[in-house]
């Protein structure tokens, strides 16, 4: 059994580790490598699990209240407009922006003035090395001192010095192809409540967040493969950020002339920590020093909190330390694992390159927006976090109402599944919805399109045929609900089933576009008559697979199959009305 307990590092990870143990009855030692409390950071946030952590531990409130103030997330053209925008009211849930932004700082001083009165916290120190035996851990630190603990957990961030003691060579980090700075600059009398994301050609963002102490957070991220800027210094990390933004356009020179009288200017290249191993004898790791998922991966902060919080309830509940680290690594690696699988793609995706890049991107933001569209994403993709450890196998401080997953009805979905995290599959069905409606425009038998609309007018239709504005009106509602479907999918947990659903999905999807450019651009009656029965088979094809994975995704393609059976009897009609007018 554990009872004296070292942790190293004084942020999330290890301040909510020592405000748990310390009330468990530990005698808990914190060392921290910075000479003082580290107050700097920008906006962070706590969903799902990790709010259920700070509502045991009592600060939930607090840390509302402390928050950012932020309102919601706009996406922003060079002049300010706004392309698109999600106000965290409106959607009644967490949406870019969660309900708990708050800064990182701020967020670590609130667990930290929670456990300083039950751990002994020593700054401006580090451990040089670990020797363990059989009894406990022998550990020498930079200031001279020699300690023997038995049970020392790392919570050191991404760049962890003693996971490198402890774990030689055993991370193999994966870099993410983002460069990101983080930085504070004074408030502007234009500086609203929204995170304003400025995307400039080159895969360059510019981002302005508000804060509650008067100033504005800003952020700059350049989407491009990794060179080893994070080993440069300061001064060189700055005068590249300058070149590369000089000519990105809208706030740039205001925040590249911020960043130059900043004081806490925080540069990274993103990548994730990948541990096979999360404890070696008396020691494990928590936090980013363990998974680092990234910023990408938007539950770093949440991750923090959770794993802390697990840790500490397994080294209550366990008989030896081995098995409390053994228990705390089966019932995090899920939740971890699923948040590590955030597709290289994803920042290539939400980062363009070119303008039309852009210009795609806002405008499925912007669809993606719209009240109806947000209310049905909020029946349709909620639901809850099934990868998330169960809080309810551990003790909580006080009186804890907290219900049991089981008794909230929640079905826990085989853990480790290799499910595509929300933001990867929104990113995946918004670049699909987005090509498809880039290529439906292209052929659209519209003013925009006078060759195409006049052939398509003269075609002899039969009397069933519906009125251009019906088409107009049911591809789009299609679309968007095999898109649903997509994304449902995608969540699914992996394997052969899903997989071949989700092929049938991007097959029937990318059919629709090849489809309007057979028949509109290339007017091939019988080849386009021919693929629409082939559509129909497909669709078909699309129900029965999704509806062995996932069965409202089957019954969003229910209506495209049996709008497609109409309309291949329409082809056929046109083609044989048509014999001249075809090629
Ligand atoms: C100063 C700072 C600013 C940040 N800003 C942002 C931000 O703006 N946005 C964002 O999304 N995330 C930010 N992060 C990261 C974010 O806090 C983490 O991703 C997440 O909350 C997980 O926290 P953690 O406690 O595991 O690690 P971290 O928050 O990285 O904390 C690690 C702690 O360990 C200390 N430490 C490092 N090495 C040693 C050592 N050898 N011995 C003892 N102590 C050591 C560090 O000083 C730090 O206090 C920031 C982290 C820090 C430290």
């Amino acid at each position: 059994m554990a009872n004296k307990v070292l942790i190293t590092g004084a942020s999330v990870a290890g301040n909510t580790l020592a405000w748990w143990l310390g009330r468990a009855g530990f005698e808990v030692t914190v060392v921290e490598r910075a000479p003082a409390f580290r107050d700097g950071g920008q906006n962070v946030d706590v969903r799902g699990v990790g709010r259920e952590v700070m509502r045991q531990m009592g600060l939930e409130q607090a840390a509302l209240a402390h928050g950012t103030g932020e309102e919601g997330t706009a996406w922003v053209e060079a002049d300010g407009r706004i392309a698109a925008r999600f106000l965290t009211d409106e959607l009644g849930r967490d949406g870019p922006t969660a309900e708990m932004e708050i800064l990182r700082g701020d967020l670590a001083r609130l667990l930290y003035d929670g456990a300083r009165d039950r751990a002994r916290y020593r700054f401006g120190d580090h451990v040089i090395e670990i020797a363990q035996d059989d009894d406990a851990a022998d550990v020498r630190f930079a200031g001279g001192a020699r300690e023997r603990y038995d049970a020392v957990i790392v919570a050191e961030g991404v760049g962890s010095a003693t996971r490198e003691l402890v774990f030689p060579g055993e991370n193999r980090p994966r870099w993410m192809d983002m460069t990101i700075a983080y930085f504070t600059i004074p408030r502007s009398d234009e500086d609203d409540r929204l995170w304003r994301w400025y995307h400039a050609p080159g895969g360059r963002s510019v981002s302005l967040r508000p804060d509650r102490h008067g100033t504005t957070r800003a952020m700059l991220t350049v989407q491009k493969r990794p060179e080893g800027e994070q080993e440069w210094d300061g001064d060189r990390q700055r005068a590249w950020l300058g070149e590369t933004f000089a000519d990105a356009g809208w706030q740039a020179p205001r925040v590249l002339a911020g960043m130059r009288d900043t004081s806490d200017f925080y540069f990274d290249v993103l990548r994730q920590a990948r541990m096979p191993r999360w404890s070696s004898g008396r020691v494990a790791l928590c936090g980013d020093s363990a998974w680092c998922v990234t910023p990408l991966g938007g539950v770093g902060t949440t991750l923090a909190v959770t794993g802390a919080r697990v840790l500490a309830g397994e080294l209550g509940r366990a008989r030896d330390v081995a098995a409390a680290f053994a228990a705390y690594e089966r019932a995090m690696r899920p939740m971890v694992k699923k948040a590590q699988g955030v597709p290289k793609l994803a920042p290539r995706l939400a980062n363009p390159h070119s303008r039309t890049g852009i210009r795609v991107l806002h405008a499925v933001m912007a669809f993606a927006s719209q009240p109806a569209v947000t209310a049905a994403a909020g029946r349709l993709f909620g639901g809850g976090d099934d990868s998330a450890p169960d809080l309810t196998r551990y003790p909580a401080p006080g009186a804890l109402d907290a219900p049991a997953a089981s008794e909230r009805g929640e079905v826990a979905a085989p853990p480790g599944t290799g499910a595509w995290s929300p933001v990867a599959a929104l990113a995946l069905v918004g670049v699909v919805l987005g090509a498809s409606a880039v290529l439906g425009r292209r052929n659209a038998p519209d003013p925009t399109h006078p060759t195409i609309r006049r052939w398509y007018r003269r075609l002899d239709k039969p009397g069933f045929t519906p009125p251009d504005a019906v088409f107009g009106a049911v591809w789009p509602a299609l679309e968007v609900g095999l898109a649903i479907g997509g994304y449902r999918l995608l969540r699914r947990p992996a394997g052969a089933r899903r997989d071949a659903a989700v092929a049938l999905w991007l097959a029937n999807t990318a059919m629709i576009g090849g489809w309007s450019e057979l028949f509109f651009r290339r007017r091939r009656l019988g080849a386009s008559a021919a693929a629409s029965g082939a559509m129909v088979a497909s669709g078909a094809a699309l129900v029965a697979a999704a509806a062995r994975v996932d069965r409202p995704a089957a019954a969003l393609a229910v209506p495209y199959v049996g709008w497609l059976g109409f309309a291949t009897l329409l082809a056929e009609r046109i083609r044989r009305d048509n014999p001249a007018r075809g090629r």
